[in-house]
C-alpha cells in the first residue's frame, strides 16, 4: 500500500510506493570500466592532476610524487574558481555573484580501488580526517559561507573516474537545500524547543524499525520519508551542529559507519551507484541549538524522472523499514577481517604554496 510521508525537516513530500518494489536485487547497475592504465588518480600518475594541496604522506616523500596514502587536488575542471574576485552585482531584476569557490578532489587511495568501503577502517579513518582538516583550513578563506563534501560512485551517480575519490566544493553562499534544512529545523526548534535531528535519533533508536546501525556515537538509519530506495542517513547522537566540532572519537566512528554501511549496501544492492553528501553548519555564526551535522548517503537505483524534477515529490518504490531491514541482516563481518593495518609511517602535509589560506589571504 502507497503513502505519502512528510520529512519533517523540508516538509516535502515524499511518496512511499512498495509495491513498486520487489527485491534489491531488482536494481541492476551499470558502471564505468575499472582500466587504470591512464588513471590520474593512482599512484605514479600524480603528474596528470594539478599540484596537491593536501596529503597524508610518508615521511621524506616528495608533493606530487608517490608516497601517498589521501591525497587533496584541485578539481581539474572546477565549478568554482578559488583565485577569482567575490563580486555581487544586480543584472537588471536578477542577482549575480562571480563563481568564486574552491573545488577539490580527496583522492582516497593511491590503489585503483572502486569502493571507500574496501579500504581498511585505518585508511576510511584518515579519509574522513581529511574532510574535517580540509572544511577547517577552508573556513579561513572568509568569502566562503559553507563547504559540501560528497561522493559520486559509479555512472548513474554521476561519476566520471572509476578511481574512489570524494569531492568538495566551498561555496560564496549557503546552497538551498542546506538553507531549507536550517529554516525548518529552526521553525522545529521554535515549536517544540527541541533539535529534529535529536528527536529523530531518539525516535528511531527507539521504534527500531528504520535502524541500520547503532553504535556508541553514531546511528545510522533509513530516514521515515526517503526520497531514495535504500536512502540511510549517518547521525551522531549528541547535539553537534558542526562537523569541525567532531571529536577525535566521533570521527572515527564516522568512518567505522560509514565503511559498514557502504559494504551493507555493496553486498546487498551488489556495488551500486551512490552519493552521499556531508551536511553541516554554515562558517560564522554561533553554534546552534537546531542543527545537527549528519551525512545523507543516497543510492541510485531508480531514475529522477519528470514527475521528481516536476513536482519535487519523489516516488520511492522501496519503504525505508524493509530497506533497514535488508541493511540490518546483511552480514559484513568477514570483510573486517584483515584489517590490521598500522597507521604509523603516515605524515599530513599541506604545501604551504597552494593553501587556500596562503592564496586568499591577499
Ligand atoms: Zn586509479
Ligand atoms: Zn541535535
Ligand atoms: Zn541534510
Amino acid at each position: 500500500m502507497s503513502e505519502f510521508r512528510r520529512d519533517p525537516i523540508l516538509r516535502e513530500w515524499v511518496i512511499i510506493a512498495p509495491e513498486r518494489a520487489r527485491r534489491p536485487s531488482d536494481f541492476p547497475q551499470p558502471d564505468l570500466p575499472s582500466n587504470g592504465a591512464l588513471c590520474p588518480f593512482c599512484e605514479g600518475n600524480e603528474s596528470f592532476t594539478p599540484p596537491e594541496i593536501a596529503a597524508i604522506r610518508r615521511p621524506g616523500s616528495a608533493p606530487d610524487g608517490p608516497g601517498w596514502q589521501v591525497r587533496v587536488v584541485p578539481n581539474r575542471f572546477p565549478a568554482l574558481r578559488v583565485e577569482r574576485e567575490l563580486v555581487a552585482r544586480p543584472y537588471g531584476l536578477f542577482d549575480v555573484t562571480s563563481g568564486v569557490g574552491a573545488h577539490e578532489v580527496i583522492i582516497e587511495t593511491p590503489e585503483h580501488v572502486r569502493s571507500l568501503a574496501t579500504l581498511p577502517e585505518q585508511h576510511v579513518r584518515a579519509v574522513v580526517r581529511m574532510y574535517y582538516d580540509r572544511i577547517q583550513d577552508l573556513s579561513q578563506d572568509s568569502r566562503l559561507k559553507h563547504v559540501v563534501v560528497f561522493k559520486n560512485v559509479g555512472a548513474a551517480a554521476g561519476a566520471s573516474l572509476y578511481h574512489s575519490h570524494s569531492q568538495l566544493i566551498g561555496l560564496p553562499i549557503v546552497p538551498p537545500r542546506v538553507e531549507a534544512e536550517l529554516r525548518g529545523a529552526e521553525a522545529y526548534h521554535k515549536q517544540r524547543g527541541r533539535c529534529v535531528y535529536c528527536d529523530i535519533v531518539y525516535e528511531e533508536l527507539d521504534r527500531d524499525e528504520r535502524v541500520v546501525l547503532d553504535l556508541p556515537q553514531i546511528v545510522a538509519v533509513c530516514p521515515y520519508a526517503s526520497r531514495f530506495p535504500f536512502e540511510v542517513w549517518l547521525l551522531p547522537k549528541q547535539h553537534i551542529c558542526r562537523f569541525q566540532q567532531s571529536s577525535d572519537v566521533l570521527l572515527e566512528e564516522l568512518a567505522t559507519a560509514l565503511k559498514l554501511v557502504l559494504l551493507k549496501l555493496d553486498l546487498v544492492l551488489e556495488q551500486p551507484a551512490f552519493n552521499f553528501v556531508l551536511h553541516t553548519s554554515p562558517y560564522g555564526g554561533g553554534d546552534l541549538p537546531y542543527y545537527h551535522w549528519h551525512l545523507e548517503i543516497m543510492p541510485r537505483l531508480v531514475g529522477v524522472a519528470g514527475f521528481e524534477f516536476g513536482s519535487g515529490v519523489h516516488i520511492n518504490p522501496a519503504a525505508p523499514e524493509t530497506a533497514a531491514a535488508f541493511l540490518r541482516d546483511a552480514d559484513v563481518e568477514g570483510a573486517f577481517n584483515g584489517n590490521g593495518h598500522s597507521h604509523t609511517g603516515w605524515g599530513y602535509s599541506q604545501r604551504a604554496g597552494l593553501s587556500p589560506r596562503t592564496r586568499t589571504s591577499a
